[in-house]
């Protein structure tokens, strides 16, 4: 039987860091040079404060910038709507990993299997695509991070791998009526299959075959209310006990039977499992937009207050996003990336 005490509380603490959270997420579009143009006359004649920097033949424009982002044009319109994209990107993995978790505990403990097994479903789901997601920014990160290259170089590295990157992610989808240039999602196949490749076991594909039988009306589905047949002696019948809630029969002497029950073991231990390693993902993903945020001092460039909008500190110092002290932290070029958790089972 799962036991969910210890993913309660993780779930708890996850749901107060990120209740009152917000960000506004800043998109840039490059525009043509007469665009552009017209713009910067527009907006100087209505008093805007924006901040231009040119790529190749197009030009990137943000507003609301600070002194710093005027001063660094380059970086300015590359790692404030960068970062406020990362903190987004974090934000929604957060938010919809609390709101499965609170539904999984509440529908496992109470035996309604119905939900609990198309939320253990959906939680494999999640964790693939976050395991995924964050693989391919760190990667990404790493890219502009390490090599010995002045920030405006970092900047362009930035604007050509993380930017379309972070495009792709936010708006990939798998409707058929999405626009024909819309990025399409990852089949979520694609992420079970690397959760089994990455723990080297089976487990996440058989907790996901299971449980999507039983999020269709189909065998799976019916498996919830019945229990597991009980053939007679003589092989003759078998029988099946339909109930609403699972079955556990107390004998006059005290003694308990448990019958066993597929989908409902199957959802409770996928639950606890993934969800741990779901919360263990999620801090490592902040690490990671904690350091590009304090590495880049996104923050810094923009007007726009957010949540994680972190700044450097003194060396002497803790580090605002609690790694410890600040001159031993590695918010800085051509350190480390934080790094991702294993997946085990
Ligand atoms: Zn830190």
């Amino acid at each position: 039987m799962a036991d969910f005490t210890e993913l309660q509380l993780q779930m708890a603490a996850l749901d107060e860091l990120t209740r009152d959270a917000y960000v506004e997420e800043v998109l840039v579009i490059p525009m043509d040079g007469a665009a552009a143009m017209d713009w910067k006359r527009m907006a100087s004649r209505g008093g805007e404060d924006w901040v231009y920097a040119v790529r190749g033949s197009k030009t990137l424009a943000v507003d609301r910038p600070s002194h710093l982002a005027h001063r660094n044009p380059v970086e300015g319109v590359v790692f404030s709507p960068l970062h406020s994209q990362l903190v987004g990107w974090w934000l929604f993995h957060a938010w919809r990993s609390v709101d499965l978790l609170k539904t999984g505990i509440e529908s496992s403990s109470s035996g309604t299997t119905s939900v609990a097994a198309v939320t253990s479903r959906a939680l494999l789901e999640e964790l693939g695509c976050l395991v995924t997601e964050l693989g391919l920014i760190r990667k990404a990160w790493e890219t502009a991070k390490l090599p010995d290259v002045d920030t405006v170089r970092r900047a362009e590295l930035l604007g050509g791998d993380l930017v379309p990157l972070m495009t792709r992610l936010l708006f990939a989808s798998r409707m058929s009526s999405k626009p024909a240039n819309a990025p399409s999602a990852t089949n979520v196949l694609t992420y079970i299959s690397k959760l089994d490749k990455l723990s080297k076991s089976s487990k996440f594909s058989d907790w996901y075959d299971w449980l999507s039988d039983a999020s269709h009306p189909a065998f799976g589905a019916r498996l919830v209310y019945v229990t597991n047949p009980l053939r007679h002696a003589s092989g003759s019948t078998a029988l099946r006990l339909h109930s609403r809630s699972p079955l556990r029969l107390v004998d006059p002497t005290g003694d308990q039977v448990n019958f066993t029950y597929d989908i409902e073991d199957r959802a409770g231990a996928a639950l606890e499992t993934c969800g741990l390693l779901l919360v263990e993902h999620l801090y490592a993903a902040l690490r990671l937009v904690d350091d590009f945020g304090l590495t880049t001092s996104a923050s810094a460039m923009t007007q726009r207050t957010y949540w994680r909008n972190l700044l450097p500190v003194q060396p002497t110092e803790a580090c605002p996003c609690k790694c410890g002290p600040w001159a031993q932290s590695l918010h800085a070029w051509r350190t480390e990336v934080p790094s991702s958790p294993l997946i085990t089972t």
